[in-house]
């Protein structure tokens, strides 16, 4: 958790200790408030266990009013031009009545503390907007417990009246694949002219995009950009078909000169419409859900027998004697996760 939000949870508390509870957040959050969204994601991200226990309760609350928004990932290296184009673009959707809300996903938040995407300075303009609520990425030990947050957070700012998320990435692999299981919509930005491996999009990442944006497109960058779009919708042409029935597209654009930002909610409101009449936009959904039960539960069975220290003995015990060769890793593997087992029924 960000020490400043931490903080300001810690003094919220200790001044609310009187009167706190679920039902007053609740009410808060569902009518709008900023603070009480920004408190309510704190509490999320707070490792009590008491915390934790409260948090469930507030999401179990939230989640009939939730997924009434469009979830629109963005990813794209760094300096590429996301915290620009989210700054132009989120100011184009509050002209259009929109309640926009950004929240982050930073792979390097387990380990750094976040410095990828946490620099404060971002989005200065949209952030004093009313009708915008920010949020850089939650922290967290590992990339799956960071994303799960941040999925949770979504359906806090849904019951708070946000009807556009934006979620933000950066792009170095796995932390896309996170943003895409729990996104209706993927943007890929793009820059031109500095070819896809220094930019460290793998091909399976363009495929899942559903819109490709070449950034910057002005002043002497415009024929670089208007080039490089054209290669990149020749080489989509080439992907397999998406099961959303949605062909994606790919164009450029300008934060600065607000070139064809329009044109990016133009495109995402096309796709909603497509994929609501095909279903495929509330199946989809559901797919994440599911996505996200599994993951879920993988995580925390493999938690539960990594962190058994009798387990963890005999793990290093049997792994000797799997380099020695008097055991295969396969026979191994039994054997542990037939004690895991044993010690499971044993626990009921
Ligand atoms: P991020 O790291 O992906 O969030 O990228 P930033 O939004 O911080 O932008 C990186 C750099 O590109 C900054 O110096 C921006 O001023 C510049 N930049 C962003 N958008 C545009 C644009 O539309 N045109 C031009 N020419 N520069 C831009």
């Amino acid at each position: 958790m960000d020490q400043q939000h931490l903080d300001n949870w810690l003094k919220k508390r200790k001044e609310r200790r009187e009167n706190f509870s679920v039902e007053s957040l609740f009410r808060e959050l569902t009518s709008g408030s900023r603070e009480a969204l920004s408190l309510c994601i704190t509490l999320l991200e707070s490792t009590l266990l008491s915390d934790k226990e409260l948090a469930n309760d507030l999401i179990q609350r939230c989640l009939p009013l939730s997924g009434r928004s469009v979830r629109i990932g963005i990813t794209g290296v760094p300096g590429v031009g996301k915290s620009t184009f989210i700054e132009s673009f989120g100011k184009v959707l509050v002209n259009k009545g929109k309640k926009v809300a950004v929240l982050a996903i930073d792979p390097s938040s387990g380990t750094s503390g976040g410095s990828i995407l946490g620099d404060k300075t971002r989005m200065q303009e949209l952030s004093a907007m009313k009708e915008v609520f920010i949020r850089p990425s939650a922290a967290g030990t590992t990339l799956g417990g960071v994303a799960r947050k941040t999925r949770e957070s979504i359906f806090l700012c849904e019951a708070a009246g946000f009807d556009v998320i934006l979620i933000e990435t950066v792009g170095v692999g796995q932390s896309e694949t996170m943003v895409h299981s729990m996104v209706d919509f993927f943007l890929l930005l793009m820059l031109a002219g500095a070819g896809d491996e220094l930019q460290g999009i793998k091909r399976g990442i363009m495929e899942m995009a559903d819109a490709l944006v070449i950034t910057k497109a002005d002043g002497d960058n415009m024929k670089k950009a208007q080039i490089a779009s054209r290669e990149y919708a020749n080489a989509m042409h080439l992907f397999p078909p998406k099961s959303s029935g949605w062909t994606a597209v790919s164009f450029t654009c300008s934060a600065y000169n607000n070139e064809n930002i329009d044109k990016v909610w133009d495109i995402v409101e096309s796709y909603t419409n497509t994929t609501r009449l095909n279903g495929w936009f509330v199946d989809h959904r559901k797919l994440q859900d599911k996505y996200w039960l599994t993951e879920t539960l993988k995580e925390m069975i493999l938690n539960e027998f990594f962190e058994d220290s009798e387990l963890m003995s005999k793990l290093e015990q049997t792994e000797t004697k799997v380099y020695d060769g008097q055991l295969s890793s396969f026979h191994a593997a039994e054997m542990l996760y037939e004690q895991f087992n044993r010690k499971l029924k044993a626990g009921k």
